[in-house]
């Protein structure tokens, strides 16, 4: 892991065993990555609200944007750097990042994790 983007931070825990995300991080859950390394995965958001629709998802449990402390920034950027790559990868012309902090913005899963979606043709 790189240390620019250390996650030993007091806000994080590891995994939670009751977090949906964390099962599917740990393959406890069947999920088809499209993209994975040492800080994060993505997968393919089972209720598309596009016609690309994918979740960019840090392997560290942290609830929420509202949540993340300094030191999650270098992971943070990082969630946008593979959105960036997802993009190009699927040949995106165009797409739309999303968090959604809180449950009055329509967060359900509180692991956070990155939208990318796209009606790109
Ligand atoms: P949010 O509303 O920002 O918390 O987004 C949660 C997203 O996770 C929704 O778009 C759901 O469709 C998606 N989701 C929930 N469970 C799964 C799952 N098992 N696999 C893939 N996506 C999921
Ligand atoms: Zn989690």
């Amino acid at each position: 892991m790189r240390e620019s983007a250390s996650v030993a931070s007091a806000n994080i825990n590891k995994t939670m065993s009751d977090c949906i995300f964390c099962k599917i991080i740990a393959k406890q859950i069947p999920s088809e990555f499209i993209y994975e390394d040492d800080l994060c995965v993505a997968f393919k958001d089972i209720n598309p609200k596009a016609k690309y629709h994918f979740l960019i998802v840090p392997k560290a449990h942290i609830p929420a944007v509202s949540d993340i402390e300094e030191s999650n920034s270098a992971l943070m950027g990082h969630l946008i750097f593979v959105a960036k790559k997802l993009g190009l990868e699927k040949n995106l012309a165009h797409y739309k990042l999303q968090f959604n902090v809180g449950r009055g913005a329509g967060q359900e899963v509180f692991h956070i994790h990155l939208h990318l979606m796209s009606d790109a043709t």
